[in-house]
């Protein structure tokens, strides 16, 4: 059985006295392909940023690797081993994706020796594997910026990629993507998996069955089901959710 990676414990945020998140409870494996779903305002982008430490926790416990991520910054966690992934691509759209991928493999390396030790995933990656990896083989030199919508995002997974996370999240990768490109960022991911465990935030219900094997449903800032996306898409509580909106 493979180890535990994340495991959440009665997390509650309070903005003001509104609990975006409200006791919710939540665990993963290492090296699972994990979909969050649910509507609008569920707490999906809050419960990311729990997990890198933009937002703390009001009440409860978020532990990755073991480890009590409270006392821990953003920088030391993600030193730690979590990337994410925002919904518009960060790319330096003036530099090549090979320019780009150097950059990425060479941040922070030697010069931070930090006491919390880094991410696990053993193997840095080279800048030539990352290419391929990410589908960009046949285009390292031309500017980013050049690249359609759906090579930039490979190009940042493959930035991200190139830090080693041990788990990575991913916050919505097909918006605005064409179907191929949607086809190829789900065959991207599930690659991705055998060495990262990953965590995806995803509307589209057609890439969520490309992707994955289980399925978490928000719901006001709690989990209301969990299961494979045909037991989700059939769940009356979920369907519920879902036409009330
Ligand atoms: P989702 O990503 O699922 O749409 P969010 O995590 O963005 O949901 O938001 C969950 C709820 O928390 C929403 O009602 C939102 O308005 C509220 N919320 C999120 N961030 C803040 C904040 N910084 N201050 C106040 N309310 C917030």
């Amino acid at each position: 059985m493979n180890a535990r990676i994340l495991e959440i414990e009665d997390l509650t945020v309070s903005f003001d006295g509104f609990k975006a998140l409200n006791n919710l409870n939540f665990s993963m494996d290492e090296g699972e392909l994990r979909v969050i779903i649910g509507p609008n305002g569920a707490g999906k982008t809050t419960f990311l940023d729990v997990i890198t430490g933009k937002v703390k926790p009001t009440i409860g416990q978020v532990r990755f690797k073991g480890r009590n991520l409270r006392s821990m910054s953003e920088h030391q966690i993600a030193r730690f081993g979590v990337g994410r992934k925002f919904q518009t691509p960060r790319v330096y759209l003036n530099l090549t994706p090979r320019e780009n991928l150097e950059l990425a493999c060479n941040r922070n390396k030697g010069v931070f020796s930090t006491l919390l030790g880094r991410s696990s995933v053993t193997e840095r990656r080279t800048v030539s594997g990352l290419l391929e990896t990410i589908g960009l083989v046949a285009k390292p030199d031309i500017q980013a910026g050049l690249l359609s919508h759906g090579e930039k995002q490979w190009l940042e997974i493959g930035m991200l990629v190139a830090q080693a996370p041990d788990l990575l999240l991913v916050d919505e990768p097909v918006a605005g993507l064409t179907d191929e490109e949607t086809e190829q960022t789900g065959e991207l991911l599930i690659s991705l998996a055998q060495e990262h465990s990953i965590i995806v935030i995803e509307h589209d219900m057609e890439f969520v069955r490309q992707i994955s094997r289980k399925v978490t449903v928000l719901h006001e800032g709690s989990v209301l089901y969990e299961g494979t996306i045909e037991e989700v898409q059939n769940d009356p509580r979920v369907i519920e959710v879902y036409l009330g909106q």
